[in-house]
């Protein structure tokens, strides 16, 4: 027998190992609207089973702590609030006695969920129920609950494997008057608990709604209701006042949209650069939703109180979506030096058709968001010679999706992670010369769940440049509201989940300048909100209906099989236009990916309870 021998991975442990990736997977793919206290009884029992059961607190305690979430579940009489008390108490001492990070992590866990979902625990307590919406039907089918603007994704999946596109586009638009930008640029949510997950991957939905805009043709608009006479006045033209206009036009009402710049959709057009979202494309979904006999009035600028209070007096109701414009500013020296820019400066000068040239220059953009990405790859494509992305945390850290990070890499942006701008510094001039930065090391974790970016001991570094472009976030421009008394502290319109305003009768707000910077998607739910519940303040009922039959579900086999990737134009002939540079699916690919949908809205806990929904 030899002294050492090389282990070679038996077959249980290879089969162990998959069963592992099995349940990352299904784990992946846990429903949005699961009760909270049940998913934390669930983990808690995965934790106790990776117990070494040396230590009591660990062995003992997790076992309890089980046993006193199942009375919460069960319920009974004997089951109080002093229960949940308990619960905490048994939590806290493992946590402070447990050996090691098994009992520790598993007992936190635990206090995390008592902390962020205590009504839960409660609503169980006292009346057997979860308090979430579990039971709500909008929370049934994991994709639809997690669109925004709650689209009927199995309804239109299935209509594209069926080969109805234009049927699949009048769907969509039933909930979202922008197939087309969002079958673009949507970061789609949707996907993120696609129950699919469990089989392979999740459905590539932004990928087939694509498919449908790109081969439904024509899609007209429904019939307008009959005209209620009422006027409503949207302030701001970006996506979620088009949608507002859109929905209110066709239950009967008249909108005039007030918008600053020269053309409308706001951060649509300009901030997505147009190789994400053909200028072309976003028109012709802007032209049909004015075709409904929108008035739209164009470089008028609402930014005094007096000016809204006006609207208020001549409208029946006002709804206010201005977006967020303002940017941040670095808060570093030089930072007026000549060539510092903000992403936000940069975007909306390209989106009123003033291309500025970067020929043969060095350019340092600062962040980490999909913003930082849009500038750098645009700063490219006005010709810089190099471009690098400074960011004071990891990569790994990013906000931006990893696509659009590969996406300016492959375009050849390079990243640097790990720093902090510090100064700026400018020739005699005025004119930018270098940014000097603070290298960071990884610290503890923050509110984000992110480490905080510390300074470390290594000295400044220098990075020559002739631009630099700050891309750390966007602000509201409240000073106008702020008069009206309706902006928050934070500076962002006050207004609550219906989008009213409730300090000023009639007047409604939504999306990013409510939000704070935010999705495409988001903003067009808040304008499809504003609508129902304007509609409903002028004493109406307009229902948004759709006649399209979706087919029933078939009980087929669907094996494991990859997911249908988007490609992109390849990077060198890419790197120097402004043309597209996503390409869609082909037919074969598209009906693969329509295939693998389980159909959630027929099969399985999501079924569409009383029928789909075919209005709102
Ligand atoms: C660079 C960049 C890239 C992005 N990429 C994506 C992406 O890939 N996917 C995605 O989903 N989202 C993306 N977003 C976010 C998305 O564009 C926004 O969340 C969305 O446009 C917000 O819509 P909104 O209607 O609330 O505001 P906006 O789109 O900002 O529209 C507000 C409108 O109000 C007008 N306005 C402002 N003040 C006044 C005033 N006083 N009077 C009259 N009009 C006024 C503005 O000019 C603007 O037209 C990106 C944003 C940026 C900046
Ligand atoms: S709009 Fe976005 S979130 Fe909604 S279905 Fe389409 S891709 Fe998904
Ligand atoms: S399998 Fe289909 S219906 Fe189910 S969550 Fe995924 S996309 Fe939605």
């Amino acid at each position: 027998m030899s002294r050492l021998d090389i282990k070679s991975q038996d077959q249980a442990q290879i089969v162990v190992e998959s069963l592992y990736e099995d349940m990352e997977r299904r784990v992946a793919a846990s429903h949005p609207g699961l009760c909270p206290v049940d998913t934390a009884a669930a983990f808690l029992r995965l934790s106790h089973g990776q117990s070494c059961g040396k230590c009591t607190p660990c062995r003992v305690g997790l076992e309890q702590l089980e046993n006193l979430i199942d009375d919460v579940l069960d319920g009974g009489k004997d089951v109080t609030k002093n229960t949940i008390d308990i619960i905490r108490t048994t939590a806290e001492s493992i946590r402070d006695s447990a050996d090691c990070a098994i009992g520790f992590e598993a007992a936190n866990m635990v206090l995390k969920g008592l902390d962020g979902f205590l009504e839960d625990y409660i609503s169980h307590v006292e009346k057997g129920v979860c308090a979430s919406n579990i039971r709500e039907y909008s929370e049934a089918i994991p994709c639809v609950g997690l669109c925004p603007a709650r689209v009927d994704i199995p309804g239109y999946v299935s209509l594209v494997l069926e080969g109805r596109y234009n049927d699949a586009v009048k769907l969509i638009k039933k909930d979202n008057p922008f197939p087309t930008a969002c079958a673009l640029v949507c970061e789609h949510p949707c996907e993120n608990r696609c129950r699919r997950t469990m089989i392979d991957a999740p459905i590539n939905i932004r990928g087939l709604k694509r498919f449908a805009v790109d081969n439904s043709g024509k899609v007209e608009p429904p019939k307008k209701a009959e005209s209620t006479g009422k006027k409503i006045a949207v302030i701001g033209g970006g996506p979620s006042g088009l949608t507002a206009a859109y929905y209110l036009s066709l239950m009967g009402h008249k909108v005039k949209i007030f918008e600053k710049r020269k053309f409308l959709g706001g951060m649509l057009r300009y901030g997505i650069p147009s190789y994400r979202l053909p200028r072309e494309r976003l028109q012709e979904e802007i032209d049909i939703i004015l075709s409904l006999g929108v008035d739209v009035e164009l470089e008028t600028d609402i930014s005094k109180a007096e000016e809204v209070k006006k609207l208020k007096k001549d409208y029946d109701a006002v709804y206010i979506a201005v977006g967020a414009h303002a940017f941040q500013s670095l808060g570093i020296k030089g930072e007026d030096s000549r060539g510092v820019l903000s992403a936000v400066e940069m975007l909306r000068a390209i989106g009123d058709g003033n291309m500025i040239s970067l020929e043969g220059k060095t350019v340092s953009v600062i962040g980490g968001g999909n913003v930082a990405m849009d500038v750098a790859r645009t700063a490219g494509r006005l010709g810089a010679k190099e471009v690098n992305i400074l960011y004071r945390r990891r990569r790994s850290d990013m906000t931006a999706l990893n696509e659009e990070i590969e996406g300016a890499i492959a375009e050849g942006c390079e990243v640097v992670e790990l720093k902090a701008p510090s100064r700026i510094e400018a020739d005699k001039e005025g004119n930018v010369k270098a940014i000097w930065v603070k290298p960071q090391i990884p610290g503890e974790l923050d509110k984000s769940g992110r480490p905080r970016p510390c300074d470390s001991k290594a000295p400044e570094e220098r990075y020559e440049c002739d631009f630099v472009i700050s891309a750390i976030g966007q602000k509201i421009e409240a000073g106008t509201f702020d008069k009206l008394g309706i902006a928050t502290d934070r500076g962002r319109v006050s207004a609550d989940e219906a989008c009213i305003v409730s300090k000023l009768k009639g007047v409604f707000a939504g999306g990013d300048c409510v939000t704070g910077p935010a999705t495409a998607i988001r903003s067009i739910a808040a304008g499809k909100t504003a609508a129902a519940n304007i509609d409903e303040y002028l004493g109406y009922n307009h229902e948004i209906s759709v006649d399209v039959e979706v087919s029933h579900a078939k009980q087929v086999n669907r094996p494991p099989m990859g997911r249908i990737q988007m490609r992109e134009r390849p990077s060198a002939s890419r790197r120097k236009d402004f043309e597209e540079i996503e390409e869609g699916m082909t037919l074969e690919e598209a009906r693969q990916e329509a295939s693998r949908c389980l159909r959630c809205d027929h099969f399985g806990m999501g079924s569409f309870k009383g029928g789909r929904e075919q209005k709102w």
